[in-house]
């Protein structure tokens, strides 16, 4: 078994789209970022790079490269699994915290779930998503952006 750990944040940025998990967030202001900013979504793929000590995001999608402009980041997630199943692992469970005053998660953290899940040919049951706010301290709690953390297991394949 192989424990991995990724973090990441983005600060608001008005003209954007809130993306989270792969799940839109209609009529709340975006993050700023070179993809779509979906902040969970590179967390866990920082956890599960880091788990296969592959390196991080950045290393696999360079964000000075065109091709990654506002890209969907649940491909990237995708495929960040196809390069792990590659080298022998597998996913045995992915958790996550996200950290926020706004939006409110709660009511859509089984369809982020879904979709993190989907995107990494996993069963829900092996995604896990927390919302929590920041409680008013700091950056984050002053509502200027959202910070993730999140930690992948891996196990060995054997064929
Ligand atoms: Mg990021």
């Amino acid at each position: 078994m192989r424990i991995g750990y990724g973090y990441d944040s983005h600060r608001f940025a008005e003209g954007r789209r809130l993306v989270l998990g792969g799940v839109e967030f209609a009529g709340e202001t975006g993050l700023l970022g070179h993809s779509d900013a979906d902040v969970l979504t590179h967390a866990i793929i920082d956890a599960l790079f880091g788990a296969a000590a592959l390196g991080d995001i950045g290393s696999h999608f360079p964000d000075t490269d065109a091709k990654w402009k506002d890209a969907d980041s649940t491909k990237l997630l995708s495929a960040a699994v196809t390069e792990l199943r590659a080298a022998g692992h597998e996913i045995a469970n992915v958790d996550a915290t996200v950290i926020c005053e706004r939006p409110r998660l709660g009511p859509r953290i089984d369809e982020m779930r879904q979709r993190l899940a989907a995107a990494m040919g996993v069963g829900i049951d092996a995604v896990s998503v927390k919302g929590k706010t920041n409680e008013g301290l700091d950056d984050i709690g002053a509502g200027r952006g959202i910070a993730v953390h999140a930690v992948a297991l891996l196990f060995e394949r054997f064929e």
